[in-house]
Parts: structure tokens; C-alpha cells; sequence
């Protein structure tokens, strides 16, 4: 039975929580502790220890974890509110986003209609979903990345994204950090004014750029790289979303300008046929984070995109996985508190179940490239415990919140999971609701496809 606690939005000012030192094995920048310690206090991480002191009682609660602490998981790149909508399996490869989404630009249709499949397994029941109940929408596509570990995601694509206050989430979005992030759907459709705004917060080091682009393998999917540099917009706070079309010297230039790439390997294998070259990405030493993109296509979470890249892509390393999912996203994204084991970071935590054999950072990096849902045993974010087992739930700190009872599949069997809402049992009537709305409502956890 795992736990999961939530608040309407756990950003740094939160109550006040006593201190707490967990004793675990410990994944930190540069090395892995079997028996090490780190101290939480005011949602932060105070101190890390190699070994754990002999005077913990006088440091705060000393709560021992079976198990590897490594930094929570951060999803650069989502479509949140499509969490509730069921995994979908196109019947052909397309060659660009817009050969399966269509696209019209001031009522034209510029590329072709949606594919009949995806405007009736995706796109109708999308829309079905009320505005009113869009934070549930992306509460819903929140609690399916928590499950897996994720403890901060960004929660839409395009620039202009309504504001969602009361947005009952508890995976951070970063706008709670106050790092300003562009997301840009479709650069051609981004208006002069807007672009001038972007390319100077960019150039002022004010903000950061992630921009769809390159999604497919046509002339199309290319052409939108040459637009982002006319725009002057590749600079190094720029993150390409995608990028499967741009050629070497496109590559080249992403090089030069120091910007970043997030990969969504599943999705685009799964849409697409093929995905970047990615030894050769990592070969010129650009940046990359990993993230699903969504679950309509991608992974179910991030911990399953991790975990299928392992495998097929070894030549990558585990440590380099970890980081692709932990500290390359928090510097995409300007979150510079998150992404490690670290004093003075936000105590943002992933614990791995058992695995009291592991005595090198390589073997920690592994097993977590390896591990399934059901093995993550305790998130916290901010010193708050927002999932885990019954038991460490019982023994962490819980913030004060509420909880409630889902059911979440696994690998094996459907095993319960407690959520712990703030001001109110918010997700299984959120639940419910889509549920009623979509009739078929994605599981929280959908098994892998690739
Ligand atoms: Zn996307």
C-alpha cells in the first residue's frame, strides 16, 4: 500500500516542518553513500552526510529509509492536461506533428486535417473536457508523473497558457519557482511582437525558451529550425523540444548558440518510425534532458522513458540517464535549487526501494534506470512526503494534509496508493469527473508499448 500526499500547490512557503534527518543510500553529484544521511529542514536540504552522525537525535528526527535517495525527477517537457485521455497507437508513421495534428493558422488549413484516428481516439475526447475542469485535467496528468517519481514538471507547451490558480497540483510547475519559461507550440505562429519580447528576456538571461520544433522527418519539421534562427530565438536558454529534423549543420549551430535539446524517444518512435541521433547529439556535447512529452504517446512516466532508453540505448551510460532526468532539465529549465543531492537544494526526493547491495554510484544510477513504478516507495518534495508507502508516509512528514485512496496498476498487480490533498479530497472526484466527461479515463499507469 503506497501513499501520496498532495497540497493545492507546494511551492518553497509552505508550514513550517521540524527537522528531519533520513538515513539512506544517498545518489549525490559525485558520489553514492550506502549508509548516508541528509538533513531537511524548511524544505531544504541543510546538510548530506557520507555516513550517518552518531548525534542524529540531536540534528532532528532521524528516520532511517530502506533504500537509495536520489533527486527527484524533473519533466522538462509535458502535455499535462492529456493525462486522463488513454494511450494511443497510431495505425502509420507520420512525417511531422502536423501530418497527425493538422494545423490551421487564421482558419486555413496549412498542412493537412487532423488524422481521422487522432481527432477520435485524442482530440475529440480532449475537447470534451470542459475549461472549467481543466485543473483537474492537469491534476490528473500531475499525480500520473508523481507515481514514478516526479517532482516537478512543466505543465504545458504554448506560450499564453491560461493561468490555473487553484490548480490543485503537487508536482511543482516551475512558474511557482518564479523562473519564467516560454513554451512555444508552433514557432511560425508566434507574432512579431511576442518574438521581439522572448529573444530580449533570452539575451537578458531573464528566461528560458522551450520550443517544439523539428518534430518529424520532412522538409516541414527543418524549416521550423531556419525560422527559430531568423528569429534570432537559438540562444543558450533555448530548448529544443523534438529536433528529429534538423540535419549536422543544424546541429552544429545548436552547438555554437550552447542550447539545449529535450528527447522524447517513445513518442517519437512511436509517431515517427525514427528518433534523433542521439550519440551524436551527445557526441558535440549538447545538452539533453529526457522527458515523455506525454502519455498519449510517450511513456506513461518518466521513470518508464528512462528505463526503456537504458535499454536500448547503452552506449548513453546510467549516470548520464540520471542526469538527463534530474540536473541537465533543472538548468534547462533556471531551476538551479533542484536536481541534486545537494546542500542548500530544495529536498526534492525520489527513495528506491531496497537494493541494499548497491555499493557504487554507477549500480545506484542503474538500478534506478531499471525500476518500475511500484519501486518507488517515497517522493518528497520540499521536505514534504507526497507519496510512498503506507508506512513511510506514517513516519514522514506529512505537511498537515489530507489523504484519500487510489488504486494504481503495476507491473505485477493493482496495488493502492493513500493521496493526501490539502484543503480537500480533490483528486478521486476530479477522478470521477473526467471519468464521466471522457467515459474511458487513462489508468494512472499505462505499461509501456516499445
Ligand atoms: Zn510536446
Amino acid at each position: 500500500m503506497l501513499t501520496i500526499l498532495s497540497s493545492r500547490s507546494l511551492g518553497p512557503a509552505r508550514e513550517a516542518a521540524p527537522s528531519v534527518l533520513y538515513e539512506a543510500g544517498l545518489y549525490t553529484p559525485d558520489a553514492f553513500h550506502p549508509r548516508g544521511a541528509v538533513l531537511v529542514q524548511d524544505g531544504v536540504i541543510v546538510d548530506v552526510f557520507p555516513e550517518a552522525p552518531a548525534d542524529a537525535e540531536q540534528l532532528g528526527v532521524r528516520i532511517a529509509l530502506d533504500g537509495i535517495l536520489f533527486p527527484g525527477l524533473i519533466d522538462a517537457h509535458n502535455h499535462a492536461s492529456f493525462g486522463a485521455i488513454p494511450s494511443w497507437t497510431p495505425a502509420r508513421y507520420y512525417t511531422s506533428r502536423f501530418d497527425w495534428r493538422g494545423k490551421s493558422r487564421a482558419g486555413v488549413w496549412v498542412v493537412p486535417e487532423p488524422d481521422p484516428d487522432y481527432a477520435r481516439l485524442v482530440s475529440a475526447p480532449f475537447k470534451k473536457i470542459p475549461t472549467v475542469m481543466q485543473p483537474q485535467a492537469f491534476l490528473y496528468g500531475q499525480v500520473r508523473g508523481v507515481v514514478g517519481g516526479t517532482t516537478t514538471m512543466l505543465l504545458d507547451a504554448e506560450v499564453g497558457i491560461p493561468d490555473l490558480p487553484g490548480l490543485p497540483g503537487f508536482v511543482r510547475d516551475p512558474k511557482d519557482w518564479g523562473s519564467r519559461v516560454f513554451g512555444v507550440l508552433d514557432i511560425l505562429a508566434v507574432d512579431a511582437v511576442s518574438v521581439n519580447e522572448i529573444v530580449k528576456e533570452l539575451n537578458a538571461d531573464r528566461a528560458k525558451l522551450m520550443v517544439h520544433l523539428g518534430e518529424g522527418t520532412d522538409g516541414f519539421a527543418r524549416g521550423e529550425f531556419r525560422s527559430l534562427v531568423d528569429r534570432q530565438l537559438l540562444t543558450k536558454n533555448t530548448s529544443l523540444i523534438h529536433g528529429m529534423g534538423l540535419l549536422r549543420p543544424d546541429w552544429l549551430k545548436v552547438q555554437q548558440s550552447s542550447a539545449s535539446v529535450v528527447w522524447s524517444p517513445v513518442s517519437n518512435l512511436r509517431l515517427y518510425g525514427r528518433t534523433l541521433d542521439i550519440a551524436a547529439v551527445v557526441g558535440l556535447g549538447i545538452p539533453v534532458a529526457l522527458a515523455p512529452d506525454w502519455a498519449v504517446s510517450g511513456s506513461s512516466t518518466l521513470l518508464d522513458e528512462l528505463r526503456f532508453v537504458r535499454r536500448n540505448y547503452p552506449i548513453l551510460g546510467a549516470e548520464r540517464l540520471v542526469a538527463m532526468c534530474t540536473e541537465v532539465p533543472a538548468a534547462l529549465l533556471g531551476l538551479h535549487h533542484l536536481g541534486r543531492i545537494e546542500k542548500g537544494r530544495a529536498a526534492d526526493l525520489l527513495l528506491l526501494g531496497g537494493h541494499r547491495d548497491v555499493t557504487s554510484r554507477f549500480q545506484a544510477a542503474d538500478a534506478l534506470c531499471h525500476a518500475h513504478v511500484e519501486e518507488v516507495t517515497l517522493v518528497i518534495i520540499a521536505g514534504v512526503s507526497v507519496c510512498g508507502t503506507a508506512e513511510l508516509m506514517a513516519k514522514t512528514p506529512a505537511g498537515g494534509l489530507a489523504s484519500e485512496i487510489v488504486s494504481v496498476p503495476s507491473t505485477s498487480a493493482d496495488y493502492g496508493r493513500t493521496l493526501r490533498i490539502a484543503e480537500s479530497a480533490a483528486f478521486g472526484p476530479a477522478a470521477t469527473a473526467l471519468q464521466g466527461v471522457l467515459g474511458a479515463l487513462a489508468p494512472l499507469w499505462e505499461p509501456p508499448v516499445l
